[in-house]
């Protein structure tokens, strides 16, 4: 609670704010930012919200998403704001220097891996399902803190985003209690759940569903069915001309098939490293193989990133996802 409103207090002090999020931005990470972009310019704040990839195409439609600019000139700021990254670095090179260079600069994220907490201020909680739900406490504490009211339609329908797609439209374990009060509130404020849903899920571009079928050619899986592997190569993405951001979501029915306790996906991103997507069925653990590889997330969901060549570095965590999963 406390560390709520001593964020909100920073936030009320400051007047250039800059505010980022992980590159390859999901409906989370984006939903995040931009519900806290509105919130403080409500607030009377100048606000950049930055993100080194830009916009998906799928996420376009989000209120503010014109808003979001890859890079800035200015230097300014007098607080830094970094949500949903994981670790500092996974805001993008060229945005690094940005942050590094605020006098103040916090940390608000779900993911909570030890040595990658960075900041003088964090609002960390690692068990909220998504980061939209930190942000949603943060904006009620500087409604009370500036007696103001800041929840708008469009804040509710970006916070909702974030907690649609990273529980798996309600599916996943990290569903509490707490989550169906959050999303019946955002519904009272204003978000429109089927459109929201159908903007998420009923929008596919035409390249994601081949790279679909390029993943699910590659399809593979250990002796004993336990962990299971697709990938997209870069040539794949060439072909298609798709990005990496239209393979999000393979890795969930990589890890469907029966049997299968870990589910991966390798992305050879053009001119990047290989993005490696982990997840976990209960009672597996995820963030454990994306450790090996100094990567993150939680013990469900995690990824990392290894410069080498695609099939090498299938190897090399196929190779350690079965070691880990034998000994469970
Ligand atoms: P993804 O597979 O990209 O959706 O990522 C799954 C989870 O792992 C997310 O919570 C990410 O924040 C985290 N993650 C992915 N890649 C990395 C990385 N290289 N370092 C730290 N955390 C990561």
């Amino acid at each position: 609670m406390e560390a709520f409103e001593k964020a909100a207090s920073a936030i009320l002090s400051a007047s250039r704010i800059v505010i980022s999020t992980h590159m390859n931005p999901d409906g989370d990470a984006l939903g995040s930012m931009l519900a806290l972009t509105h919130a403080l310019r409500t607030l009377g704040k100048e606000v950049t919200p930055l993100n080194v990839d830009g916009v998906p195409e799928i996420l376009k439609w989000l209120p503010g998403a014109e808003l979001v600019e890859t890079l800035t000139e200015r230097r300014d700021f007098d607080l830094g704001i970094v949500v949903d990254a994981g670790a500092l670095d996974r805001i993008g090179k060229s945005l690094l220097p940005i942050f590094e260079a605020v006098p103040l600069l916090m940390d608000i994220d779900h993911h909570v891996t030890e040595g990658l907490v960075f900041g003088q201020l964090q609002v960390l909680d690692q068990t909220a399902a998504a980061t939209a739900e930190l942000i949603y406490e943060l904006i009620l504490n500087l409604e009370i803190q500036s007696q103001s009211t800041l929840v708008t339609p469009e804040i509710a329908s970006c916070l909702m985003v974030g907690l649609m797609t990273d529980t798996g439209s309600f599916r996943y374990s990290n569903v509490t209690p707490k989550v169906f009060s959050l999303a019946s509130e955002l519904q009272e404020e204003g978000a429109e759940v089927a459109k929201i849903a159908e903007a998420v899920y009923e929008n596919v571009s035409f390249a994601s569903l081949k790279l679909l079928g390029k993943a699910l050619d590659s399809l593979q899986r250990s002796e004993d069915g336990r962990v299971v592997w697709a990938s997209v190569s870069a040539q794949d993405f060439a072909e298609f001309g798709g990005t990496d951001a239209e393979t999000e979501g393979i890795v969930s029915q990589v890890r469907a098939v029966s049997g299968a306790e870990i589910g991966m996906l390798f992305r050879e991103i053009p001119g990047r490293k290989v993005r490696v997507s982990i997840r976990a069925r209960q009672g597996a653990n995820a963030n454990a193989i994306a450790k090996v590889f100094d990567g993150g997330g939680h013990i469900l969901a995690s990824g990392c990133s290894l410069e080498m060549p695609l099939q090498r570095a299938v190897d090399a965590v196929v190779t350690e996802a079965i070691r880990q999963i034998a000994l469970s």
